[in-house]
């Protein structure tokens, strides 16, 4: 791994991350798990909406 790909990585939160389906659309798209735990709102890139992850 060079260390723009470490930098990249680090910046984007690492492994945090995960794919979710948007409730609304069910576009895939990826999501920091933070956002989940915290259950703030996420933009779907599908059809633009806000959402909050299902538990
Ligand atoms: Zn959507």
């Amino acid at each position: 791994m060079s260390f723009i790909d470490y930098a990249m990585k680090f910046i984007a939160g690492g492994s945090a991350t995960t794919t979710i389906a948007c409730p609304i659309c069910g576009f895939k798209s990826t999501q920091p798990r933070s956002k989940i735990r915290l259950k703030q709102a996420m933009l779907c890139p599908g059809c633009k909406s806000l959402f909050v992850a299902p538990r």
